[in-house]
């Protein structure tokens, strides 16, 4: 099984270059925050406790995150592997991760980096809250949280993945639209077969 952590501040396409990974390489994307959302449209307890989190733009206690990547893993056998998009965000995850792999006999694969700038993200997660109306994407100080936790609690992620030699960087930023979509999916399918 393969095992690639999509990593990156929000906004980077993470979910938007996943899709393009799923269909090529028979992977099942798991998104810790689309999990998250679902459970809160379901009105779950487990939504109903993530969701003032959420809308903060605070990230959800690791047992929870936790629990639905096990989850999820155990329910798809017939794929090649996985997208972790949005997990691990905290070293605490990173380890959590490690042990639940290790278990199994397996290991994360690699860990692939879209790198855009935090002007990038802004502009982006705007674009984005008038098109999916994101709670989470409509306010500046909402989004300032979470560019500030990406920094603080999910960068050093980085240098424990680059040890391990599993750390891949790729240029997020392919110009504007479509085609801007096109060529970061170029260069990260590109990454993958060399891989
Ligand atoms: P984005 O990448 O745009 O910030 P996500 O959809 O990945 O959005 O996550 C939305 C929110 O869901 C996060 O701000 C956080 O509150 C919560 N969340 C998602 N994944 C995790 C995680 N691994 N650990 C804790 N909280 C998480």
């Amino acid at each position: 099984m393969k095992y690639y952590i999509l990593f990156g501040p929000p906004g980077a396409g993470k979910g938007t270059q996943a899709v393009a990974m799923v269909e090529k390489y028979n992977l099942k994307h798991i998104s810790t925050g689309e999990m998250l959302r679902a459970e809160i449209a379901a009105g779950t307890r487990l939504g109903l406790r993530a969701k003032g989190l959420i809308d903060a733009g605070s990230l959800v206690p690791d047992e929870v995150v936790e629990e639905m990547i096990e989850t999820t893993f155990n329910a798809n056998p017939q794929v090649n592997g996985f997208i972790l998009d949005g997990f691990p965000r905290t070293m605490t995850q990173a380890e959590m991760l490690d042990r639940m792999l290790s278990r199994k006999g397996e290991d994360v694969t690699a860990v692939i980096s879209l790198m855009i700038p935090d002007s990038l993200v802004k502009e982006r997660i705007a674009h984005r809250a008038a098109i999916e109306g994101r709670a989470d994407d409509a306010s500046d100080e909402t989004i300032s949280n979470r560019i500030s936790t990406y920094h603080k609690k999910t960068e050093p992620l980085i240098d424990y993945y680059r040890k391990k030699g599993k750390y891949f960087e790729i240029d997020g930023d392919g110009g504007p639209g479509e085609a801007g979509i096109l060529a970061v999916r170029e260069r990260l399918f590109e990454l993958l077969d060399r891989l």
